[in-house]
């Protein structure tokens, strides 16, 4: 990627951003991806985009040389998948999936599996935590509450997900993505409804704008917030998209992250109606689904271009590049080709074929996963250590 010139914080003209643009889409020498491929995660999009490519085989092909690794699968699966939104079990991508991706699951400690469901907003009927407390005791899974305002169903075995799923999918569920690189959850506040202080519908909001961009496969996991006035319970600004009410609408903060590096989110757009709220939040998620490297989140991602938060302002807000209405017509064949991942595979005797832990003995449970009590609640009974970080997750002292 192109950093050779610096204007501050001063926006140059339509031409310097046009070119600037350019250059960055690939004329200049830019980050190879991996050793199979000269291009970058970006470059990587466009030629897909410009080709219509619809596997990796056709990729390599023509852009790439060998089979591929553990950088380069995933990366153009992702791709493939945030211009398609195929199944990601789908047969010709099948074999490029991280394994979390690979059985629509997070693998834990003792090779059990994660069930996490959608609810949008954190909000649900009294009916659907019954099914949720149901099927976890009935399938004796660990189960917890999670920061993004859902619920987390822990120790299920490869071959028990099929069964659990089709539960939850009959009481309602869909698949919540905490597997995928892909939108995780809206946070919300109860906001006007129920507190004293909302001025806006922080739930109802959250909810439409989790539907709306539920499953859509990114360059890392993006997560989004929404409170209902200046008092910002709902923690938005610690997110990749932040909502927060104003008595006139609402503002718009991008750029927010917890975890290692914590970043606030910061303003792109003031007391917003509803429908320019949505029309900027699609423009600045496509925006950076198309430019951001491999695993990069929204905050490194607004700092790595040319002006920062001034060159997203002026793509998303102004339309400097004249990109606004192509930005948005991708969100929408996002939005109109959603499914539910979990739904599908139950449907489909291929995909389902392969929740089995041993291929020769289907049915058969893996003898070596074992749990213990604690808490009145399984936990495994491995005493593994830690996963280690390893160097690029800094440890911060002061
Ligand atoms: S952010 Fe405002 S509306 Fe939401 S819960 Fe807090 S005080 Fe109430």
């Amino acid at each position: 990627m192109h950093h050779g010139t610096t204007r501050g914080s001063c926006v140059g003209s339509v031409k310097t951003i046009i070119e600037d643009y350019f250059t960055q889409a690939g004329k200049t020498v830019s980050k190879a991806l991996c050793e199979h491929f000269p291009l970058s995660r970006q470059e990587l999009f466009d030629v897909v985009a410009v080709h219509g490519y619809r596997t990796f085989d056709q990729v390599v092909e023509g852009h790439g040389t060998g089979r591929g690794c553990d950088v380069c699968k995933p990366t153009v699966a992702s791709i493939l998948a945030s211009q398609l939104n195929t199944h990601v079990l789908a047969v010709e991508n099948r074999g490029l999936q991280d394994t979390n991706d690979a059985y629509l699951a997070n693998i834990q400690k003792n090779g059990t599996y994660s069930v996490v469901p959608r609810i949008p907003g954190g909000e649900i009927t009294p009916e659907k935590l019954i099914v949720i407390g149901e099927v976890a005791r009935d399938y004796g899974l660990y189960t917890k509450i999670t920061g993004g305002q859902r619920i987390d169903l822990f120790g299920a075995r490869m071959e028990q997900l099929p069964a659990i799923w089709q539960r939850l999918v009959d009481a309602g569920f869909e698949s919540g993505h905490a597997y995928g690189k892909s939108l995780r959850t809206v946070k919300s506040c109860v906001g006007s409804a129920w507190c004293r202080y909302g001025v806006q519908d922080s739930v109802g909001t959250a909810i439409a704008l989790e539907l709306r961009y539920r499953g859509l496969r990114s360059p890392h996991k993006l997560k989004g917030g929404v409170s209902g006035c200046a008092r910002e319970c709902a923690e938005a600004r610690s997110k990749d998209f932040g909502v927060i009410a104003t008595e006139k609408g609402w503002n718009l903060y991008v750029g927010g992250n917890g975890g290692a590096t914590p970043a606030h989110a910061r303003l792109l757009a003031g007391d917003l109606d509803d429908e320019t709220l949505v029309r900027y939040l699609d423009r600045f998620l496509m925006y950076y689904i198309r430019t951001a490297d491999r695993l990069q989140r929204t905050a490194p991602w607004v700092d790595s271009l040319d002006g920062g938060l001034d060159r997203v302002k002026a793509v998303v807000v102004d339309d400097e590049l004249g990109l606004g209405s192509e930005l948005e017509a991708d969100m929408a064949r996002h939005v109109a080709s959603y499914f539910d991942e979990w739904k599908a595979t139950l449907d489909d005797p291929d995909k389902l074929s392969r929740f089995v832990s041993f291929v020769n003995a289907p049915g058969v449970p893996d003898p070596h996963i074992s749990f213990e009590t604690d808490r009145d609640q399984i936990r495994p009974a491995d005493s593994t250590g830690p996963v280690v970080l390893g160097t690029d997750i800094p440890v911060v002292t002061r």
